[in-house]
């Protein structure tokens, strides 16, 4: 669904029908995290790691917090991948484990395996 802040994201829910105006975030939020706010999608960087590294497999949890003087809040996503059952050091890359499994599955098939049919 399309955010407040005009990205998509797979956690994002609203429903804004018949007068109804209901805003959720519905990923995980780690323990101590603030509440989420529509405001806080403009910071998250959880729809960029969905776009470039979302997968069946991986798991992404936030944490909201807000920077000491209270004018600034941060949004912290750690990710995971429930396949490999690790955490991901860089969610924008994705799980290497993934990575290096589809990359041989990739060069399998260039190697041995069938012409492409043209
Ligand atoms: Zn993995």
């Amino acid at each position: 669904m399309r955010t407040p802040a005009g990205t998509e994201c797979d956690f994002y829910y609203e429903d804004l029908h018949r007068g109804a105006e209901r805003r959720e975030c519905r990923a995980d939020r780690a323990p101590g995290s603030l509440a989420w706010l529509p405001a806080d999608c403009a910071i998250c960087p959880v729809p960029e790691i969905l776009h470039r590294a979302g997968g069946p497999h991986i798991s992404v949890r936030i944490t909201i917090r807000s920077l000491p003087l209270g004018i600034r809040r941060t949004v912290r996503a750690d990710c995971w991948c429930e396949r490999h059952v690790a955490p991901i050091a860089d969610p924008l890359r994705g799980c290497e484990e993934c990575r290096v499994e589809s990359e041989e599955i990739l060069r399998s098939a260039f190697e041995g395996g069938e012409p492409p049919d043209n």
